[in-house]
């Protein structure tokens, strides 16, 4: 796909989104998921593949109980450079609005496979390494742009809400409407993206097998 669709879409004189420039990390292998009060509240889901990010607008966010499919819209490539954006997109700009950086990290293909390969063929295993979503993931395509993420079962599966659990930032632990106070936006409207109460748990912690989930808390007066 490459970057020509996102560069398209933008007026770069307008929004503070990075340039549609392709680039490689030094694992080659980030993902970012973006938090994102548009029209409508979603998660941008993004996967570093051969120098850009390969993009799914995920309305509910990630769950993390296996039982759970959750619709995820695959939208154009993105800039590796944007999974450092947070900030305010400009209203009546292409996703005006707000965006927080929700989790960020690395992942691993399964076995071995070739990422922009399985994506090819519409089912992709693979492992995340963040920090509030861990272990094992599967994409798979059911038409079109419309695709599934879905948690596979292990140590990290719970029923627990992470979206409710864990809802600031990765980066700098705002929420949207700080984030959007902070940036000069709408703080009414990202306001509506946030839980009514922000908890002091605000991530799920790493943990050993067979042991409970531990919780990390937000640096934020409470
Ligand atoms: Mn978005």
């Amino acid at each position: 796909m490459g970057l020509t669709e996102y560069k398209k879409k933008r007026s770069f004189d307008k929004t503070p989104e990075p340039g549609p420039k392709k680039k490689r990390t030094r694992t080659g292998r980030m993902f970012v998921i973006q938090k994102h009060r548009a029209t409508q509240l979603h998660y941008d889901f993004r996967l570093e593949v051969d120098g850009v990010l390969k993009s799914w607008a995920v309305p509910k966010g990630p769950s993390l109980d296996p039982s759970v499919k959750r619709l995820a819209m695959q939208v154009e490539d993105h800039p590796v450079d944007y999974a450092k954006f947070e900030g305010v997109i400009p209203e009546g700009e292409y996703g005006g609005g707000t965006v927080m950086v929700w989790d960020y990290g690395t992942y691993k293909p399964e076995e071995d496979e070739d990422a922009a390969k399985s994506l090819e063929k519409g089912d992709f295993k693979f492992e995340l390494e963040g920090e509030k979503l861990k272990g094992s993931w599967v994409l798979v395509r059911t038409r079109n742009r419309q695709w599934l993420l879905i948690k596979h079962r292990d140590y990290y599966t719970t029923q627990e809400d992470v979206t409710e659990l864990a809802p600031v930032s990765i980066l700098t632990r705002r929420s949207l409407a700080e984030i959007a106070e902070d940036e000069g936006g709408n703080v009414k409207k990202a306001a509506t993206g946030d839980p009514k109460v922000i908890p002091r748990r605000t991530g799920v912690k790493r943990r050993k097998k067979g042991s409970k989930a531990k919780v990390w808390h937000s640096n934020r007066p409470s």
